[in-house]
């Protein structure tokens, strides 16, 4: 950020706070304690909200980018500010059981598990209530809703006395924001306010599971061995067709956290591309676990290391850092490691496995049919 802007930010914080008749006079990053969030800086927040402004809050996700959900023109303005298409409907953010039976319908037989195990990063398709404007819900009858394990995001709800929708933080297809900094980077001053809470928790999107097929559409942090145990019974997985039309979670069938430059998952045998890797002869980033970083010497390799194989939680919290980087570094290409697929590293697979957009090699012949060059 330009210390120009730095400077403009903090004065208007200054001036928020000195000015008892608080006045929006552009956007503002306001510093928050993300374990015991101050009350008068959550009040400048929700005061945004409550007069249709965008705010950023993280989550212990990611971020979001909230609009007062029941505010139709400032739920609109979320989705100007992120490009993003309009039949892709937005999660709403409670912070009670009272506040989330305002917005849908909890089925009686699930309400005593829902109350148990949030708040937590998973949300869940239920029937809307009619007082939920259509952008929310794209015109669908349901509605996506969670109660985030955050305390600024409860806290920003709780004052606000709204529920809040909010996707993430960044343009439409980006990788999410785990960092307020992404944010000023991307959206500017799109959002009112941007909360700057330090990284968040998880580093992925939560899970989102139809609870009327008891269907997962959206793999995340809180696994499907979690749910079969909290709800006695599995959860069915949803794996979208390819070029699907209409999937049963619009937001399927959109390109998602892709960086700019070309990124290829390799889907074989670690050491295989450890020998791939120190071959290469032009400029590429290698992201994948510690083990597989320490074993590549090749001077054209930048690697970035996303954390031990041993740790699928850390390695989840650093990728969508590590896929904006690709763009940040001067390197052709990418190419990244893929991750057992169970507990976490179901989401970690999903997000690779659109972040690359289908690109998959495991022998260095396809990865060169695939770059479309000879010479690599
Ligand atoms: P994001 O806002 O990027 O975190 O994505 C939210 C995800 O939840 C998208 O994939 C949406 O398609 C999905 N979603 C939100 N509301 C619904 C709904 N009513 N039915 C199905 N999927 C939904
Ligand atoms: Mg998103």
């Amino acid at each position: 950020m330009q210390p120009s802007l730095l400077f403009l930010f903090k004065a208007n914080i200054l001036e928020t706070l000195n000015n008892s008749k608080y006045k929006l006079l552009s956007n503002m990053i306001l510093k928050v304690n993300p374990l015991k969030p101050e009350s008068k800086l959550i009040k400048i927040a929700a005061d945004a909200i409550k007069s249709g402004e965008l705010v950023a809050f993280p989550t212990e996700t990611v971020y979001g980018l909230g609009a007062d959900a029941l505010n139709g023109e400032a739920c609109n303005k979320i989705f100007t500010a992120k490009g993003r298409p309009q039949d892709n409907p937005l999660i709403v953010h409670v912070d009670s059981m009272k506040m989330a039976e305002s917005v849908g319908e909890i089925p009686k037989e699930y309400r005593q598990i829902l109350n148990e195990i949030w708040p937590s990063p998973i949300t869940f398709i239920i029937k809307k209530k009619a007082k939920l404007p259509k952008s929310v819900t794209a015109g669908l009858e349901t509605v996506a809703v969670r109660m985030p394990a955050h305390p600024i995001a409860l806290a920003l709800i709780k004052e606000a006395n709204t529920p809040i929708a909010a996707p993430s933080a960044n343009l439409s297809g980006k990788p999410s924001p785990t960092e307020a900094k992404t944010i000023i980077e991307e959206l500017g001053k799109k959002a009112a306010v941007i909360i700057d809470g330090g990284p968040t928790f998880f580093g992925l999107e939560s899970t989102v599971i139809d609870l009327d097929s008891f269907t997962i559409v959206r793999p995340g942090p809180f696994t499907p061995e979690e749910i079969a145990k909290k709800f006695g019974k599995k959860p069915k997985i949803y794996f979208a067709p390819k070029n699907i039309e209409k999937p049963i979670s619009p937001g399927l069938k959109y390109r998602h956290y892709a960086p700019d430059k070309p990124l290829f998952l390799f889907s074989g045998k670690r050491e295989n591309l450890t020998k791939i890797s120190n071959a290469i002869e032009r400029d590429f980033c290698v992201i994948g676990s510690n083990e597989l970083c320490n074993s590549i010497y090749n001077k054209h390799a930048l690697k970035i290391s996303l954390g031990a194989l041993g740790n699928p939680y850390e390695i989840a919290k650093n990728l969508f850092s590590a896929l904006r980087s690709i763009d940040k570094y001067a390197v052709d290409f990418g190419i990244c490691e893929s991750f057992p697929d169970e507990g976490i590293g179901l989401a970690i697979m999903n997000r690779l496995g659109k972040a690359c957009g289908g690109n998959i090699f495991s022998e260095m012949t396809q990865l060169k049919k695939l770059i479309k060059i000879g010479h690599i």
